[in-house]
């Protein structure tokens, strides 16, 4: 359909169209596009020759930084994500670099302190953001107020967000409020984002219309819309028809779906009539040919829900967290409940007051409702972050919480008080906290981009400076095979690549993640070795091979220097803890000797992002206890024993 036709559309209804005028573009492929569509695992070194080429484009702004980044880099990658900025930066100088920035929760999952959020501001400026993308997964409008205030002190942009979703408080005058609340920061930009993908031509218009309406020629306003439902596109035009200055768009190999519609279809849309971009669709090709051969080499991150999928319409549920909800059934053995924790995410959307669904609600949303799934009974287990949310310390929710829920937590008669903001609730220790922690660590004066690390991610922070600095990172290269895996009962011919060892009484398990492509047989290959949960890359060199079979031998085997943590025992007796789901021990409450009550929580594991209360199963004393802060630990693993 083209432009022209829409815009008769709009007019016959009587609909006013707005001005034409140039729309701005703000290409997101090195962030958002490679987090829907490579699960944000490209690194930087492969991000740079696209980077330097963008900065020649002509975009209003690239966005680089923010969301996953952080924690992937640290996680996963084994960057420091302040680097990636900083080089980043070194090859884009012409570009204004944008960042998206979660508010009060910054680039994590809950919030911080005013002092950290300031300080986090301050380094992203240093290292070269302009552009500030700020948003509340909650619409509390107090969750952003210190970021925007302190990105205008150090000389940011602010683009102020309002996230989308639909549910029975979300009506266009609901959408209205919230834009008069952000024209009182006098932000620089309104940014309309829908995460999930499932906004529609029509009332896109009649969005961007009354926002246009609100702010005049005081503030831009940019639509930032994903495509899962396939009608981003369209939505686009209407925005523009409605008088929208910018959207939102990634370089078409990584574009459409789970990310945003492309920007080369955008460019030629738009190319010759009053609303051009001024874009050379020449350039724009090859910058695109670059993504390709990014998203060849990355392509075993694609995930199967990165196409249009229109179920998102019925369930409502973004796709990266759908993504997510699969990996935690899968972690929990419980696949087959995937339907039934799809239909529960609204049971506890409505439960929590219709949080739209974006970091760090989704999250907390997800893993309540894959909670409730599994373990066969409603906030059975309720996690510390589904409490926190009822207690206030993430804001205030759009709708009510549930009567029920909120007894639950708070205590009977008790109401949920959404009167103190986030920022104020949160541990204002946190910051020297990190710090003794960074320097115990480092033997030296941590600097404060390594502070924030340890503040954002304490638990990954460790993990990746304390690996940084015995010179021990080691990642799984991206072109890496990883071997096929198959259940092993009745197959021929098969080698483990999952298994348990038990050395000299010491159980590891062990799981072979990739292996380097073959390139000179005479040279060992390596191996990615996982033990215990920790990557380790093992040369080998074979030197005799053999077929296996069911009754086969195997050719002698690289052995691989383990470093794990003791075994733990297997929770048999009544007073053993266990966590409920394989995560990292983030807490250990109590110490050898106290007495404690049933249902008191004794530790807290990390899983699914999140943190989980671990209680006692009966009352008595803790007599022993296996784990520390920091292991990875599985159901079959005793925490500690309770007598
Ligand atoms: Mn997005």
């Amino acid at each position: 359909m083209s432009l022209k036709l829409f815009r008769e559309m709009l007019e016959e209804r009587g609909l006013e169209v707005a001005p034409p005028r140039p729309i701005k573009i703000t290409d997101l492929t090195p962030r958002d596009g490679q987090q829907c569509k490579l699960a944000t695992r490209v690194r930087t070194d492969d991000l740079l020759p696209l980077c330097e080429k963008m900065d020649k484009a002509g975009f209003y702004a690239v966005e680089v930084w923010g969301g996953a980044t952080f924690d992937v880099c640290l996680r996963y990658l084994k960057e420091d994500p302040w680097e990636r900025l900083k080089t980043i930066k070194s090859v884009m100088p012409n570009t204004k670099l944008q960042m998206l920035f979660r508010g009060q929760n910054i680039v994590g999952y809950k919030p911080k302190s005013d002092q950290v959020v300031k300080k986090f501001v301050e380094k992203c400026i240093e290292h070269g953001i302009t552009v500030f993308r700020v948003f509340d997964s909650l619409n509390d409008n107090r969750n952003i107020e210190v970021a925007v205030k302190a990105i205008k002190e150090f000389g940011g942009e602010v683009h102020a967000e309002i996230s989308y979703t639909r549910s029975p408080v979300h009506t266009l005058d609901k959408w209205m409020s919230y834009a008069d609340e952000l024209i009182d920061l006098e932000p620089d930009w309104i940014c309309f984002k829908d995460a999930t993908g499932i906004l529609m031509p029509e009332e896109t218009y009649n969005i961007i219309r009354g926002l246009k309406y609100k702010v005049g020629n005081r503030i831009k306003i940019v639509l930032h819309n994903h495509d899962m439902s396939g009608t981003a596109i369209m939505n686009h035009m209407m925005a523009i028809l409605a008088g929208v200055d910018m959207v939102d768009t990634v370089l078409s190999p990584l574009a459409f779906g789970s990310s945003h519609p492309a920007t080369e279809s955008l460019v030629a849309a738009l190319q010759d009539t009053p609303y051009d971009t001024g874009l050379d669709l020449e350039i724009l090709d090859e910058l695109a040919e670059i993504t390709r051969e990014i998203k060849r080499k990355y392509r075993k991150y694609e995930t199967e829900y990165a196409g249009v999928n229109a179920k998102v319409l019925i369930h409502k549920i973004p796709g990266g967290m759908i993504s997510n909800m699969v990996a935690q059934l899968m972690e929990a053995n419980a696949l087959d409940k995937m339907e039934e924790a799809l239909a529960e995410v609204p049971n506890v959307e409505k439960d929590l007051g219709y949080p739209p669904l974006l970091t760090p609600s989704s999250q907390i949303v997800g893993v309540q409702a894959v909670l409730n799934v599994i373990s066969g009974e409603r906030y059975k287990i309720i996690t510390k972050e589904t409490r926190d949310y009822v207690e206030g310390k993430y804001g205030r929710p759009p709708g009510p919480i549930s009567k029920e829920l909120a007894e639950k937590i708070l205590g009977s008669g008790k109401e949920p008080d959404f009167s103190i903001r986030a920022g104020d609730l949160a541990d204002n220790q946190e910051w020297d906290k990190a710090y003794n922690e960074a320097k115990s660590i480092l033997n030296r004066e941590p600097t404060d981009e390594e502070i924030l690390l340890f503040v954002l991610f304490p638990l990954q922070a460790k993990d990746y400076i304390i690996a940084r600095e015995k010179g021990e990172l080691t990642v799984l290269p991206a072109d890496a095979v990883e071997p096929k895996e198959m259940k092993p009962d009745g197959l021929e011919n098969v080698a483990p690549v999952e298994f348990e060892i038990t050395y000299h009484g010491d159980k590891f398990k062990v799981k072979i993640e990739g292996v380097s492509p073959e390139q000179d047989p005479s040279k060992p290959r390596k191996f990615y070795v996982n033990v215990n949960g920790k990557l380790e890359e093992v040369q080998l060199q074979p030197l005799a091979v053999t077929l296996v079979g069911r009754s086969g031998t195997f050719a002698p085997a690289a052995s691989a220097s383990a470093t794990a943590s003791p075994g733990k025992p297997r929770p048999e007796k009544p007073g053993d803890v266990a966590p409920p789901m394989p995560g990292k021990v983030s807490k250990i409450l109590v110490n050898v000797g106290d007495q404690v009550k049933k249902g008191q929580v004794v530790a807290m594991v990390e899983a699914m992002k999140m943190e989980n209360e671990i209680h006692s199963p009966i009352d008595g004393t803790v007599k022993d206890i296996f784990a520390q802060v920091g292991d990875n630990i599985t159901p079959d693993e005793a925490i500690l024993r309770i007598e």
